[in-house]
């Protein structure tokens, strides 16, 4: 038996992995404080994608239009022979890289050396920017520093009062709902989700905003707060600048604007202050927040918005309150930290940074000069593969961007443009279909490497078994790939633990500091939070840690925290007769990201085969449709088809659709690319749309 975590999403609950009788490996929870001896059924399930049929085990190379089978030194040396050719013919920036948050820290920091030094590309960028940019980017500004949860989410468990804006955790991450059991919920989201049911339920509050609308929300709570006296006005004295510049905004939210703005009615508003200014006095309340609030091009606003909030209730900062983003992908943390976003270098620094560059450089063992500067953002990436400007190769890990990318239509037309795509996966995902190489890859319970979950926890996971006979894992892949670029291999090794301590190297010094994070420490079961500064002397505490961040100062040089200028803009597109439904896009209980595993597992495929419509009954009917039919959901951008799910929990004007499925069923042929001007997030949450009755496909064609 070993113990390690899901391969899933950020909460990594740990489990044990034990032989079934069948030879196969079967999962069941371990004691871990993040889920508490419990898993969703992903978690169950995940082990046996590690058999499965679909499993690619030999490389694959597209030849007279198709992919067949081939050796590995055929694979590598034909990826090599484009990227050169293209590297001699169009220079550096011809091609490009697109990691993933669900890659190890390991892999992230390999990655992103990968492209700086072996290919000399500034173009690289990654899902995560998908993901938590937005909210990245705001706690960045708010508190110089950027950690999802800054404090361990055993915290949460004892407070009053938790507010959760934009996030359904009793779907996504069903163990954490155990965290969120005492608390009194006040849940934000424009449906009524298996979360804000929990809220009602147990006597809490849900407040169901109009898509896009979250953000005059946050000003009107923060309104009826002021208005109701729970400001902590010598914490926002002491500890925060700039309160000032947010109440000009936040002044024009009365209540009943805010009703009119939101949709939200203004009792309810004026009551969740109450709620959440009452628990913060007792500092005793917190704020989250998730996708639904971030994934929007103003998330940094909002995100923002909700920071202010909590800033002036007094909340991060303290012992037993705070602000906190919840991650999504499994490595959403530590993938956003060691170098495979566009703007970045190991150790969470900025790539125009002169000093980080010299570090980084001389690491390298090149100049700092060569070192390319800032690339394309994930969506403007993707954009411009193919074009005149744009690069002409793609080398893809961990990610699926043909389904979770916004505006896949295009995506796959600019995927196809492409001189080359190079894509690494251990199935033959929608990306990889496309691809003209294809290398098969090692899964989670077959390597060694560290992720870093929601709270900044850095976390082992252990090698269960070897991998099929055929597979390399991607730090052999790159470790492989870049000497037949002309890199010196001993700048690319594959063992996990050597690449650890080259990146805990690097990031000495940085935001995200892992210099004093050691794989022995966490395989003893030490707990060891990041900023982890590695520092010798004898006062110096041999396991580095740091769970709680802020208590005494911000990581701003004046150690005050800051508050923002949040502006409402609202979507960036809006309904009209055409397209008269507000469309948000999100995720199901038994379905993980772009579903390429989960669609997959049995278990889970039986549960949820298709991609379904939630809609409120009244509105169906107003587009002639009843629970059950089929449809076509149409926006600006395409048209994706789905199965009528009538629900009463569905706020009139939205309908949502999961964005697990592909092909005709893919909810981001809907999804716009307008992007947030500072984290440049796709605005996924909001799309206008029709829906109309549709063939069904299980009954067409019968008499
Ligand atoms: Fe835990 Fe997330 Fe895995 Fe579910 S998907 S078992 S919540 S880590």
């Amino acid at each position: 038996m070993s113990t390690t975590h899901c391969p899933y999403c950020a909460l990594q609950c740990a489990m044990h992995l034990e032989p079934a009788p069948d030879g196969t490996l079967a999962a069941r929870p371990a004691p871990f404080p993040t889920n508490r001896g419990g898993l969703c059924r992903k978690g169950w399930t995940a082990p046996e994608l590690l058999t499965h049929p679909d499993r690619l085990t030999t490389p694959l190379i597209r030849r007279h239009g198709r992919l067949e089978p081939a050796t590995w030194d055929q694979a590598l040396d034909t990826a090599a022979h484009h990227l050169n050719h293209l590297r001699q013919t169009h220079g550096p920036h011809a091609n490009a890289v697109f990691g993933s948050g669900s890659l190890t820290n390991e892999k992230a920091y390999l990655l992103g050396k990968f492209a700086r030094l072996a290919l000399g590309t500034s173009q690289i960028d990654y899902n995560g920017r998908f993901c938590m940019s937005s909210a990245a980017a705001a706690t960045n500004h708010a508190f110089g520093l950027d950690r999802g949860l800054p404090f361990p989410l055993t915290d949460i468990a004892t407070a009053q009062a938790v507010l959760l804006a934009g996030a359904n955790p009793a779907e996504t991450m069903p163990p954490m709902m155990g965290h969120l059991a005492a608390p009194t919920l006040i849940v934000i989201d424009p449906r009524r989700s298996a979360t804000a049911q929990q809220a009602l339920d147990h006597g809490g509050l849900h407040l169901a905003p109009r898509p896009g609308t979250d953000l005059p929300l946050a000003l009107g709570l923060l309104h009826a707060a002021r208005t109701a006296g729970h400001l902590d006005h010598t914490y926002i004295d002491q500890r925060t600048t700039g309160f000032q510049t947010t109440w000009a905004q936040a002044a024009a939210h009365w209540p009943e604007r805010t009703e009119e703005l939101t949709g939200v009615p203004a009792h309810h508003i004026r009551a969740a202050a109450d709620l959440l200014g009452h628990a913060a006095r007792n500092r005793s309340a917190y704020v989250l927040t998730g996708r639904g609030s971030e994934q929007h091009a103003t998330g940094t606003a909002t995100a923002g918005a909700w920071i202010d909030l909590a800033l002036a209730l007094g909340l991060p900062g303290r012992t037993g309150s705070g602000y906190g983003c919840i991650t999504g992908q499994g490595n959403g943390q530590g993938g956003r930290e060691h170098g495979q976003k566009a703007d970045q270098l190991p150790g969470y620094r900025h790539i125009n940074d002169p000093d980080a560059r010299t570090r980084i450089a001389h690491l390298w063992n090149t100049t700092p000069e060569s070192l390319p500067g800032p690339g394309r953002s994930a969506t403007e990436l993707l954009a411009a593969l193919g074009t005149p400007d744009g690069p002409r190769s793609l080398l893809v890990m961990g990610s699926n961007p043909a389904v979770s990318a916004p505006d896949t239509t295009r995506i796959k037309q600019r995927l196809a443009a492409l001189d080359h795509l190079i894509v690494c996966d251990f199935v033959l995902s929608e990306t990889a279909q496309q691809a003209h190489v294809v290398l098969p890859t090692a899964q989670w319970a077959e390597e060694e490497g560290t992720m870093t979950n929601l709270e900044g926890r850095l976390l082992r996971r252990t090698r269960a078994q070897h991998p099929p006979p055929g597979v390399r894992t991607d730090l052999q892949i790159l470790s492989e790939l870049a000497p037949r670029l002309g890199a010196d291999p001993h700048q690319f090794p594959h063992d996990a633990d050597t690449v650890l301590a080259e990146l805990a190297h690097a990031s000495a010094g940085g935001r995200a500091d892992y210099s004093g994070i050691d794989p022995h420490h966490l395989a003893a079961g030490h707990a060891q939070y990041w900023p982890a500064p590695a520092t010798a002397g004898p006062d110096t505490d041999p396991v580095p840690s740091t769970p709680r961040l802020f208590l005494d100062t911000f990581a701003h040089p004046d150690g005050r925290a800051r508050f923002s200028t949040p502006t409402h803009h609202g979507p960036a597109e809006t309904t009209d007769t055409h397209y008269p439904l507000w469309a948000t896009t999100g995720r199901l209980l038994g379905h993980y990201q772009s579903g390429a595993q989960t669609r997959r597992i049995t278990e889970l495929a039986t549960t949820d085969p298709e991609a379904t419509v939630q809609i409120h009954p009244d509105t169906a009917t107003h587009h002639g449709l009843t629970h059950g039919d089929h449809a076509q959901v149409t926006s600006r951008r395409g048209t994706m088809t789905a199965r009528v799910h009538t629900t009463p929990t569905a706020r009139h004007d939205t309908v949502f659709v999961p964005f697990h499925y592909a092909n005709d069923q893919a909810a981001n042929t809907l999804t716009q690319h307008a992007l947030d001007p500072t984290s440049r997030m796709p605005e996924f949450k909001v799309s206008a749309v029709r829906i109309t009755p549709a063939p069904d496909p299980a009954t067409e064609g019968r008499p």
